[in-house]
């Protein structure tokens, strides 16, 4: 099987029982985006591929761990050889931190809202980035909306503010204001992904109540301006009820814009408990149009150096490997 038919038929399963010896230092979790709660993840990794799995006792997908990192996957007919990946901070290779838990917004798909609220402090943050510093390469920052988007982005530059001295490449995504990308760049942020979660137009004002669609799309064409060409990033969700021709539209929509889209495969959670995943099909056509959209507007996602485009464990990415 080709690597992107193998990748998309574990993506479209997406979790994994984990068995053999303890696995306890590959474990993330997360408290943030439309993949928060639940009973954790692991990262497992070829030479041609990463995987993110989400945890399940119910799940096809076997990931036996033999030691040391040292696994084998096991789907059906499939057999893997390879290994989990050590996990920074959620993810590998980076501190990918978010700041506040919670959110004041209610997108239908998206488990953040009915998680506790917590924020962050800023020297928590810094002592988290400290802990590990020594085997990153990134610092990512993402956050629900604790209070208000305004001051959410005033604290939020205050950490970014704060870990600058690590000397890292630093990212952020956050829900944005106008002012967002000015005030990040002007803090030598390094990349930003602003996301504008549905394919249409029509299903971003159903499932993304109060959420503004133009602003995101001003605010994403003044980042690439700042940032650069294949430095902004956007997710857009895959299978909330969108045709292929339209996420195809909103592919180009973005590419032509100078952004790299992240199209991530639903998550069915929350209102979208009772769904499914996009099957591996879909998946692959998807990419291929991905795939070529980039192509013609000379958008490389390898040159990423921060958040899911550079960690790619949850979506065909165009590129990979890196
Ligand atoms: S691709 Fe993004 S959401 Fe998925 S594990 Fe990596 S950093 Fe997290």
């Amino acid at each position: 099987m080709h690597r992107q038919e193998l990748k998309a038929a574990l993506l479209a399963v997406g979790s994994a029982r984990l068995t053999g010896k303890d696995a306890t230092p590959y474990l993330s979790s997360s408290s943030a985006g439309p993949g928060a709660g639940g009973q954790g993840s692991v990262f497992f990794s070829t030479s041609a591929m990463r995987v993110r799995f989400s945890l399940s006792d119910t799940s096809p997908v076997e990931i036996i761990h033999a030691g040391e990192g040292s696994a084998t996957l096991r789907y059906g007919e499939i057999v893997l050889s390879g290994r989990l990946d050590p996990v920074g901070l959620h993810c590998p290779e980076q501190a990918y931190i978010t700041v506040s838990s919670g959110c004041i917004f209610n997108c239908h798909y998206c488990n953040v809202p009915r998680l506790p609220k917590r924020r962050k402090s800023v020297s928590e943050v810094h002592a988290m980035v400290d802990g590990i510093k020594d085997r990153i390469n990134a610092i990512s920052i993402t956050s629900g909306v604790y209070s208000d988007i305004y001051e959410e982005e005033d604290f939020v530059c205050q950490v970014v503010r704060d870990l600058a001295g690590f000397g890292l490449p630093i990212g952020v995504s956050i829900y944005p204001t106008e002012q967002t990308p000015g005030r990040l760049h002007g803090l030598g942020v390094k990349e930003v992904k602003f996301n504008l979660e549905c394919a249409t137009p029509e299903l971003f004002k159903t499932l993304c109540p109060g959420h503004d669609r133009d602003l995101i799309i001003r605010v994403l064409q003044k980042s690439v301006v700042l940032f650069g060409r294949g430095h902004v990033f956007s997710n857009v969700i895959l299978g909330l009820g969108e045709t292929d021709e339209e996420m195809n539209a909103c592919i180009r929509e973005l590419t032509k814009l100078g952004v790299i889209p992240v199209i991530r495969p639903l998550n069915p959670i929350a209102g979208f408990s009772g769904s499914m995943r996009p099957d591996a099909e879909r998946l692959l056509r998807i990419a291929g149009y991905h795939e070529r959209a980039l192509e013609e507007e000379g958008l490389d996602p390898r040159q990423a150096l921060t958040m899911c485009v550079r960690c790619r464990g949850c979506d065909l990415v165009p590129g990979e490997p890196l």
